[in-house]
């Protein structure tokens, strides 16, 4: 009768395979930006599922798609399409520079068929030859093998045996080293708008307008990876709109779904016609579930006052963290854009992001790292301000007692 057993996060410890190190309580249930635990306990929730619940937790649109599908419609798999995965297609590439689109379950999914694209795309255009990818230091770009090898944090790729090759990383934001690797061997090069888990580092608007002047001289591919920084998370429905410089591969997935998994890579026609029927595919993506409730999110986020209301809470956020730090003189510089915010600490404070985590635990409010310097924030784009006030009374509550430690 498992369902009667009670159920303790002491299970992680001996069921689970020991990939994370979760916090001590279990979250039971949410509502908007709220999360509460088994004790209900409660929680402001500031981190959103790491940039994944964009409308919070149980959005009634979100709830009824979700029901409304689950009683219709739930998987036919790829060799039958089905109308959901259209029409969010549809409304994304109206939406976009892209044509054409490819969905699949994870981040790490998306961008592992955006670069199988971007090598199968320089290869028949223009030989065997053309295949260097070209990545930035401390950018993340998911788990998979070949995913975490194009990361630049070496760490996640060491010990799996030997690497897929051809991939080479340069500092961010550094248009000379650029210049200096890029070649007509380039097929393409990879990057952020907005590196997240590398420690909420924006790209300069000259850096990234440079990377697409560069990639059109050597005919490689710009791929946007925008899993973090996509659906408005950046008061623009993608980063890229708001830098001048359009990508020729985006791919995005964390809030797409506002909590159900789902990714997609976006083209344009010429580079999509490379992957014809055989040559890429997954047995999930795009099901008639997952894209149902995506087409709902997209509604939702898609819209002026949402991404309006994202640059207002900006302004709340930075207000706020300047108070505190006014009076805890902990933050050097608060980064980022929109809602994808980093407080990042002073020497005094170095690597102790961790702690300023902790002690929101404590405080019943929950924030993220990004690295061991960063405090970084990811909330709900529809955070209201009740919620902002109760969560930053909360944190600056846990901030001072990092402080006074
Ligand atoms: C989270 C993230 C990924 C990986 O996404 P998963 O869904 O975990 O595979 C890739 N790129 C960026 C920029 C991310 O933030």
């Amino acid at each position: 009768m498992t369902e009667q057993m009670q159920v303790t996060r002491s299970w992680f410890d001996e069921v689970i395979v020991p990939t994370y190190a979760p916090a001590a309580f279990i979250p039971v249930r949410g509502l908007a930006s709220r999360l509460w635990d088994q004790q209900d306990r409660e929680y402001i929730d500031l981190a959103g599922g790491i940039a994944v619940n964009a409308l919070g937790h149980c959005h009634p649109a979100l709830v009824k798609t979700l029901t409304e599908q689950g009683q219709r419609l739930w998987h036919v798999s790829n060799w039958m399409t089905n109308e959901p995965t259209l029409r969010l297609a549809r409304k994304m590439v109206d939406a976009t520079f892209a044509d054409r689109a490819f969905f699949c379950n994870s981040g790490a999914e998306a961008n592992e068929a955006a670069f199988k694209l971007a090598r199968r795309y320089a290869k028949e255009k223009f030989g065997e030859q053309k295949n260097q990818i070209i990545a930035f230091l401390q950018g993340f770009h998911g788990r998979t093998f070949f995913t975490v090898s194009v990361g630049g944090q070496s760490h996640y790729s060491d010990g799996f045996g030997p690497r897929p090759g051809a991939i080479q990383h340069i500092p961010y934001n550094d248009i000379a080293a650029l210049k200096e690797l890029i070649s007509d061997s380039t097929c393409a090069v990879v990057m952020e708008p907005l590196q997240g888990e590398g420690g909420v580092l924006p790209a300069d608007k000259e850096f990234a307008k440079a990377v697409r002047e560069l990639c059109d001289q050597h005919n490689a591919l710009l791929i946007f990876d925008e899993v973090q920084t996509g659906m408005g998370r950046t008061g623009s429905l993608f980063a890229y709109m708001q830098m001048g410089v359009e990508p020729d591969i985006l791919t995005t997935a964390k809030a797409l779904g506002g909590g159900f998994p789902i990714a997609a890579m976006l083209t344009r026609e010429a580079v999509a016609q490379v992957f014809q029927p055989g040559v890429h595919g997954t047995t999930f993506g795009g099901n008639p579930l997952a894209c149902a409730v995506a087409e709902t999110a997209f509604d939702l986020i898609n819209d002026p006052a949402m991404l309006a209301g994202v640059k207002e809470r900006e302004g709340w956020f930075r207000a706020e963290l300047e108070k505190i730090n006014a009076e805890y003189h902990c933050f050097s510089e608060v980064r980022g854009q929109g809602l994808l915010l980093g407080a990042v600490l002073t020497e005094a404070f170095a690597g102790k992001a961790k702690a300023f985590v902790d002690a929101g635990i404590e405080q019943g409010v929950l924030v993220l790292v990004a690295g061991p310097n960063v405090v970084r924030f990811a909330p709900a784009l529809n955070l209201t301000a009740e919620e902002f006030a109760e969560g930053m009374r909360r944190f600056t509550l846990a901030v001072a007692q990092v402080v006074k430690a």
